[in-house]
């Protein structure tokens, strides 16, 4: 059984590649999760897979096929972006701290 890695970020559990395909969350039951292509208003594309999440991981338990390639790129972007928001999130909440504990430190 593959294990599946998900792209989300810690917040946004939604996104999985899975064979190098972005699939977006559809429905969870149990411990199973179905997820359809990221492309499928896009592109019309009917791939679809189901999960199984057990020890902290996605297992691959079923996968059909897509009408396009595999984008390992678009994988790479969400990725990207991802980390950038949780990084903005972080400066963010330091920014916060600091401007609190100076008004602390002024009052
Ligand atoms: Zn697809």
């Amino acid at each position: 059984m593959d294990i599946c890695e998900a792209v989300s970020s810690i917040r946004n559990k939604n996104k999985i590649n899975i064979h190098g395909y972005l699939m977006v969350k559809d429905k969870k039951r149990n411990n199973s999760y179905y997820w359809y292509c990221k492309k499928r208003d896009q592109l019309r594309c009917n791939g679809r897979a189901t999960t199984m999440f057990t020890k902290n991981q996605y297992h691959l338990v079923k996968f059909t096929d897509h009408n396009h390639a595999a984008d390992a790129s678009q994988v790479k972007v969400v990725k990207s972006l991802n980390l950038l928001k949780e990084q903005a999130q972080q400066t963010n909440d330091q920014l916060v701290q600091v401007i609190q504990s100076v008004l602390a430190g002024s009052s």
